[in-house]
């Protein structure tokens, strides 16, 4: 008789998953019934035009807004409903915003350093690492403001991502720096994250960007998820013509 090997468990329970919500500023509801999941390791765009409510959505997920109505689960835990709410700082869930800015006071090793409560040594080894993974290491002790743009990006990046947080929200990182860069920092930051193995739901208004980045895309109008799956089927059969003018500029 052979004996069995037992079958490995598919571990399914999404990093985050949101379920129904809803947030109205002035009687005008601006995020309205908004479900998904991502896994680990996925990276998901929330995809739609300015002021469809992305950046609320994501402000809820970070929990320096609070929904209306709707749940929030890390891992299967709720973090978040309307009568139950963990702070922010212990939701392990990283942050990065075009205008999120580096400490311009701190050296490059200190901003990256800046969330990390490990020891000196451990912390050392972690910003060095990083530091060399977004091709930084020769900038180690400098300052910010010796940085370019798409170089203090890196580091912006490389400090989201030091406390190894279980999601990454990022919200339109890449809109304030130079056309020309913006592919390949793009590709740099996605390469990353997938080795770190972080979810991540990065916000965007750009098609180009989500069709470039995403396992998923969420498209986002009028408060409301109006169509998600893969890129290229969003791309290849839109939900309706106002989706197929959204992605019509990409070629
Ligand atoms: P997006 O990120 O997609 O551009 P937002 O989520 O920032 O959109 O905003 C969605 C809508 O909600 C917009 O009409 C915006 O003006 C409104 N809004 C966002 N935050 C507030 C607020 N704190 N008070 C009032 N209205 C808000
Ligand atoms: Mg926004």
């Amino acid at each position: 008789m052979t004996a069995t090997a037992p079958t490995p468990r598919l571990d399914v329970t999404p990093r985050l998953e949101v379920q129904g919500l809803f947030r109205s500023f002035e009687g005008r509801e601006v995020v309205r019934d908004v479900s998904f999941s991502i896994q680990a390791g996925q990276v998901t765009c929330l995809l739609g035009p300015s002021g469809c409510g992305k950046s609320t959505t994501l402000r809820m997920i970070a929990g320096v807004d609070m929904q209306d109505r709707g749940k929030i689960f890390v891992d299967g835990q709720l973090i978040c409903d309307t009568v139950f709410r963990v702070p922010p700082e212990r939701r392990a869930i990283g942050l990065m915003f075009q205008d999120f800015a580096l400490f311009p006071h701190l050296s490059v090793a200190d901003n990256v350093a800046f969330g990390l409560s490990d020891p000196a040594r451990e912390k050392r080894a972690r910003v060095e690492d990083l530091l060399a993974r977004v091709h930084l290491a020769h900038h180690i002790d400098h300052f910010p403001h010796e940085l370019s743009g798409g170089e203090q990006q890196r580091v912006a990046l490389a400090r989201a991502l030091a406390p190894r947080p279980r999601i990454l929200l990022m919200d339109e990182p890449f809109s304030g720096l130079d056309e020309r860069l913006r592919d390949d920092i793009r590709d740099e930051t996605l390469s990353l994250l997938k080795e770190e193995g972080t979810a991540v739901l990065l916000v965007t208004h750009e098609p180009q960007e989500a069709m470039r980045m995403a396992d998923e895309i969420l498209l986002m109008r009028g408060g409301r998820i109006v169509q998600g799956g893969a890129p290229y089927n969003l791309y290849n059969a839109p939900v309706d013509r106002a989706a197929a003018a959204f992605f019509s500029d990409i070629n």
